[in-house]
């Protein structure tokens, strides 16, 4: 029985059977909806509803707070009113926060030294808007959390009651031509001029494109010239850029400019641990390291990644460990690596063992032969997305069951051998941090 219906038979014992079973039991309590501070019931009709509330709300707060030991706030009302408070919650919300992210907030991104410094500097920002660095440039490659942060400054901004602006500037453009051909630009001159704070996102997309430059140019003057705050960022430093205006360029510089490097490995832990948090998925210390050294920079990955175990292990009602990690992440991983040729795998190996790649592709029997073969055909399997037909062709071996059995001989190798294990690990790690 849920609470709810708990707490209406405590209040039976308090009122007449009639009254009971003429009102109260009509109720129905909403035990998705209802918190731990609000409770809600349903009546059938308005009449019920106003009845309820104004005998019996006042008693089943207090036979809740009773019940748990902290006040809660009691609704009793229609059913069909309800889903339309909620949607219109959800519209409002929609067109107030549409474009941020709430999860992207400070206290979810991990710091660490390839972001410390972006991270402070926007983290000042939203400190004090518009008064310290003005804008502020953030640039980095993909996936490095540019977006995130610039929007957790967004957050703060808009929870301060301030008028904040997100878009990219593909948003910004078709914005532009729509104003443009509806002859509306007054309108889309207040809305970008007035706002408190505008973000935009991935200014590289300026480049080459003139009238949008000179657009944003008038923007950008009109609120910095009212000391209203302006975050960008890009994938490049604006003197890299390109296909920029001068003046455009040299303002993006005026602020602070500010660079997001690939995450170290500790980084990369840190936000995976949280991002299993957040998204409610238990890993272990093992699993997560893993990760972290699998995955290269693109922190992006790592939403996919656990969402990949996460709809394996519910559809195939398994736990998540270590092999099946491995197992689900292999084609990742393949895709990742698709640079990695069976030239470059080859001539690493040949290279780290000193002996020639003609050789480690010939027949010849010798045992270091053998061993340098065995490694190459093992990284090449593991590293790249070539078939065992195509690895038979390549290592001049009769066919895929050739390799297939080759491949057997490796992986108990690798179970029994430590000093060939430590081998694959060390020319794994060589080839994959250098491709
Ligand atoms: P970018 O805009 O630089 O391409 P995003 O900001 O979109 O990258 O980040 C990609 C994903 O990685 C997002 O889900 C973001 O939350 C996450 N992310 C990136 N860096 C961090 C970090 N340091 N801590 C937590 N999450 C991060
Ligand atoms: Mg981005």
């Amino acid at each position: 029985m849920s609470i709810g219906q708990e707490i209406l038979l405590l209040l039976k014992e308090e009122i007449t059977e009639i009254e009971y079973n003429r009102y109260i039991k009509q109720l129905v309590f909403d035990s998705k909806k209802s918190t731990s501070d609000l409770v809600i019931y349903y009546a059938p009709n308005a009449l019920i509803a106003n009845w309820i509330k104004s005998k019996y709300k006042e008693k089943i707060a207090h036979l809740f707070e009773i019940r748990q030991g902290s006040k809660v706030s009691v609704k009793i009302t229609l059913k069909d009113q309800m889903d339309k408070v909620k949607q219109e919650q959800k519209v409002e919300q929609k067109t107030k926060h549409s474009l941020l992210n709430p999860s992207h907030t400070f206290d979810n991104f991990m710091v660490g030294g390839s972001n410390q410094f972006a991270y402070a500097a926007v983290k000042s920002v939203s400190d004090r808007a518009g008064k310290v660095y003005n804008p502020l440039f953030i640039y980095g490659g993909v996936g490095l959390g540019k977006t995130h942060l610039m929007q957790a400054a967004g957050n703060v901004f808009q929870n301060q009651g301030k008028n904040v602006i997100y878009t990219t500037v593909e948003q910004f453009l078709n914005d532009f031509i729509r104003h443009v051909r509806n002859k509306t630009m007054d309108r889309f001159q207040e809305k970008y001029r007035k706002c408190d704070v505008l973000l935009i996102d991935d200014i590289q997309f300026l480049s080459n494109k003139e009238g949008i430059q000179e657009e944003f140019f008038h923007t950008f003057e009109a609120l910095k010239g009212t000391g209203k705050q302006i975050i960008l960022t890009a994938d490049k430093h604006p003197k890299k850029i390109g296909g920029l205006e001068e003046r455009l360029q040299s303002r993006f510089e005026w602020g602070l400019v500010a660079d997001i490097q690939p995450p170290e490995l500790e980084t990369k832990i840190a936000i995976i641990e949280k991002k299993c948090e957040i998204n409610k998925v238990k890993l272990t210390k093992d699993i997560i390291n893993y990760i972290a050294t699998v995955i290269e920079s693109n922190v992006r990955e790592i939403e996919g990644i656990l969402s990949k175990l996460h709809a394996y292990s519910q559809l195939m009602h398994v736990d998540i460990d270590l092999a099946f990690t491995k197992n689900v992440l292999k084609d990742q991983l393949r895709e990742n690596r698709s640079n990695l040729t069976l030239d470059i795998i080859t001539q690493s190996v040949s290279k780290d063992l000193n002996i020639k790649p003609s050789e480690i592709r010939s027949k010849g029997r010798s045992k270091n032969l053998v061993y340098a073969r065995r490694i190459a055909i093992y990284l090449c399997r593991e590293l790249t997305q070539n078939t065992m037909p195509q690895l038979a062709q390549y290592f001049g071996m009769k066919d895929h069951t050739a390799i297939s059995h080759m491949l057997k001989k490796i992986n108990e190798l690798i179970e029994n051998d430590e000093d060939f294990k430590v081998k694959i690990d060390e020319l794994t790690n060589k080839i994959t941090s250098s491709s």
